[in-house]
């Protein structure tokens, strides 16, 4: 049977959660890119979710940062992106990055990523019993009793045009500020299948992708937006379970209650 390596992550605000309106770019553009919204009520702000294609492009980003140090470690095999070019604007489609996360042009990445979920904190324990057994991250959707309702607040602002010093076309967006403390909850899943298998197996890539959700608990989840990540649970082939780079990351990551 394929493997899959399955890892839910908590992200806890620091501080107020600020993500963007305005327009969307290609998926890492950590300034740019706006939370959607649920909600029965259309009227209402609903809730904040943040879209897993904005979580992955952090990963991505922290991922280029340390890949070629991991390589030169022997923690990780495969092209290092630095030596291609290689970045969120203009991916390589060769580098192990692109490999674990894939690239413009290809179908199937290897790494799927949730949206991140409000959740309320009393529930996580609850969550950690219940979570693949009897419900699956995206059904919390429909689990109101679990969900959270962070307080927003919004901010209008207007871009600048550097040149003519006016305000820019389609200049004008908002920035939605989500209450500090508030959890989220969504998982991250990597499939063997899609892996290109020279060289590059499960255990590796899963280590890039555990070191560089680490690595989310030093730099900003959003614009000036610091947050706490950690694994609530995880479920992995034995091999990675078994790694000593997994297990120890896992470990520094593991969620504990307040
Ligand atoms: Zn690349």
């Amino acid at each position: 049977m394929a493997k899959v390596a399955r890892v839910v992550i908590i992200m806890e605000l620091l501080g107020t959660g600020l993500w963007g309106a305005g327009r969307e770019t290609f998926e890492a553009d950590a300034t740019t890119y706006r939370m959607f919204r649920l909600g029965a009520d259309q009227r209402a702000p609903g809730l904040p979710v943040v879209p897993g294609s904005y979580l992955k492009g952090l990963l991505r980003t922290a991922a280029y940062k340390i890949a070629g140090l991991l390589i030169n470690a022997g923690i990780l095999v495969g092209i290092d992106p630095a030596a291609q070019g290689c970045w969120i604007g203009s991916t390589c489609g060769k580098c192990v990055v692109c490999r674990v996360f894939g690239s413009s042009g290809r179908h199937q990445s290897p790494l799927y990523v949730s949206p991140l979920y409000p959740v309320r904190r009393e529930v996580l324990n609850r969550l950690k019993d219940a979570l693949w057994h009897e419900l699956d991250v995206d059904e919390l959707l429909s689990r109101l009793d679990l969900l959270a309702e962070p307080n927003l607040t919004y901010l209008a602002h207007v871009r600048i045009d550097d040149r003519c010093g006016k305000a820019a076309e389609g200049g004008l967006f908002v920035i939605e500020g989500v209450e500090p403390t508030a959890v989220f909850l969504g998982e991250v899943k990597l499939y063997e299948t899609f892996l290109p298998g020279d060289g590059l197996d499960l255990v590796r890539a899963l280590r890039l992708i555990l070191l560089s959700l680490a690595q989310l608990n030093y730099s900003f989840v959003g614009r000036r937006t610091r947050a706490k990540i950690s694994v609530l649970k995880h479920e992995l082939p034995p091999e990675a379970e078994q790694d000593d780079v997994c297990k120890e990351v896992l470990r520094d990551l593991e969620w504990r209650v307040q």
